[in-house]
């Protein structure tokens, strides 16, 4: 955009997503519409040009000022036809003078006001409820849904603010890159990804290292940055929130042009520089809120990505509210409970069987169970063949992991039962269940290209060992196990059973569930 002024939105080139927003905020219902931003960053420049913008999709436009020099100050385009309506006067009071002046302007139109000051702000307020659209300005350093301060300020309270506010664009001003100075260099990832929030490499960026000529300009070779913010149905409910409890959720892309997503824009393009970004948009607290929204939703997307094939979504979301997301990631130790799940006959199923009968048949076995286990919150780990390994207390922390594990087991042994009783399965299908619980080692294994989350250690190695030596229909649990839900499971005692690749014995019980011919 040019860098500092533009006469037409048109002009505001590089931002035509931001555009397209503002055209179409102007083509929903009316009401206000508000350009933010503080003393000397061109809101009224922008207000001006958002207005013609709306004239030029057919609205008739209104000024409406008690500074008698306005129009003379601004630079209005030739081929707009406005009036301008004068609220100076001898009127006790602005709102007086408003209220007699309003009679003046078409319903169906719009009015631009200058600023929203306290002599104005009920006169500004009746007009939106006559259903007016309102133009106006706000001095503020407030950026996007955070203006609210300042209407309340104004005396509105939460529903004059829901009711009425549509569209808000904010600006600041950012020195543009110095030429004097400026310096091409390969930015460190951190920085590179200020820029390119999802870059795996570090990229050339442009710095200025500072000079005479950028100390002394002041004010001139700015380039303004603007977010835009549409109000409508689908925002209002985040607005609500933010008004009743100061909660800020993140706009839908759809609905917002966030300042970052300007500025990074600005960077892209070689107008300013890498600096200027860190110290001033970086560091603004108002803003840093964005680059926080920002980091949660690759965040969330990740994991999502991750886990959501695995896990019940439920359990993603708590995964992406954790804060030690990243202990996740990396790896820890963890106390979990491992269910191993294996079909029995399953070789000699798949010599009798066609591949298609075969694999309807698994598949309506592996959704059923599938169901079974996020009932109880499993974690799906992986998919051996016919074998399933599912774990409890990972990612997360379940304080009744074992509980939870061996009801999993008996509700996939009665739910297998039932399936049995109630298809023409030529082979009944059968299952054995192993369960074990320990320490582990459990994070994410694979690389950027896919990553899975995992357990490993002895613990995992024995709970299928325990798995390969259950009868069909059989759940054996280990002692641990055993010993955190022999209160409220009835259990039996199997003896020690050597396992393959164990020095020691381990000591062994099988759970006693209602048989599938009594259900
Ligand atoms: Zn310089």
């Amino acid at each position: 955009m040019s860098p500092h002024r533009p006469g037409r939105l048109k002009e505001l080139t590089g931002f035509s997503f931001a555009l397209t927003l503002i055209q179409n905020i102007l083509k929903d219902s009316p009401g206000l519409f508000a350009v933010t931003g503080q003393p000397g960053t061109g809101k009224t420049t922008t207000l001006v040009a958002i207005a013609k913008e709306a004239a030029d999709l057919g609205l008739p436009m209104t000024f409406v000022t008690d500074d008698k020099t306005f129009s003379s100050k601004i630079e209005l385009p030739e081929d707009w036809d406005f009036q301008v309506v004068d609220v100076s006067g001898n009127h006790q009071s602005l709102e007086e003078a408003w209220s007699e002046k309003l009679n003046q302007v078409p319903l169906s139109s719009g009015i631009i006001v200058d600023l929203l000051t306290g002599d104005n702000d009920e006169a500004v307020l009746a007009a939106l409820k006559r259903g007016y659209w309102v133009f106006i300005c706000i001095d503020t350093p407030l950026v996007g849904i955070d203006i609210t301060y300042n209407l309340q300020g104004a005396g509105w309270n939460n529903q004059d603010i829901l009711s009425n506010l549509k569209g808000i664009v904010s600006q600041i001003l950012l020195p543009c890159l110095c030429r004097n100075c400026a310096q091409t260099f390969t930015a460190n990832l951190e920085d590179t990804r200020l820029i390119y929030p999802d870059a795996q490499q570090p990229k050339k960026l442009n710095r200025e290292v500072g000079c005479q000529l950028c100390d002394e300009r002041g004010t001139k070779g700015r380039c303004a940055a603007y977010e835009v913010l549409w109000i409508d149905d689908q925002v209002r409910p985040i607005l609500t929130e933010y008004l009743q409890d100061t909660t800020l959720h993140r706009p839908p892309a759809t609905k917002y042009f966030s300042m970052n997503d300007c500025v990074r824009n600005l960077v892209e393009s070689g107008l300013v520089g890498i600096e200027t970004f860190k110290r001033k948009v970086f560091q603004n607290p108002l803003l840093r809120l964005q680059h926080l929204w920002e980091q949660e939703s690759f965040r969330s997307a990740q994991i999502q990505s991750m886990f959501s094939r695995f896990v019940t979504q439920q359990v993603v979301e708590r995964i992406v509210s954790r804060e030690d997301f990243e202990k996740i990631v990396e790896g820890e130790k963890r106390y979990v409970t491992c269910l191993f799940c294996d079909i029995r006959n399953f070789t000699t199923r798949s010599e009798s069987y066609s591949p298609k009968d075969l694999f309807l048949e698994v598949n309506e076995y592996f959704r059923e169970i599938i169901d079974l286990i996020f009932q109880q919150e499993g974690t799906i780990d992986k998919f051996i063949g016919d074998a399933i390994m599912v774990v409890f207390g990972a990612p997360i922390n379940q304080t009744d992991q074992e509980l939870r594990a061996v009801q999993c087991a008996i509700d996939i042994q009665q739910k297998v039962a039932q399936m049995n009783q109630l298809s023409n399965y030529a082979d009944p299908i059968q299952v054995g269940i192993g369960i074990n619980t320990g320490e582990v080692m459990a994070g994410c294994i694979g690389s950027d290209r896919r990553m899975d989350y995992t357990v490993l250690g002895d613990v995992v190695n024995v709970a299928a060992r325990l798995e390969s030596q259950a009868k069909p229909g059989q759940i054996l649990i280990g002692s641990t196990t055993f010993r955190a839900v022999q209160e409220q499971i009835q259990c039996q005692a199997v003896g020690s059973l050597q396992l393959k690749g164990k020095s020691e014995a381990i000591e062994t019980f099988a759970v006693v569930y209602l048989q599938p011919s009594r259900i």
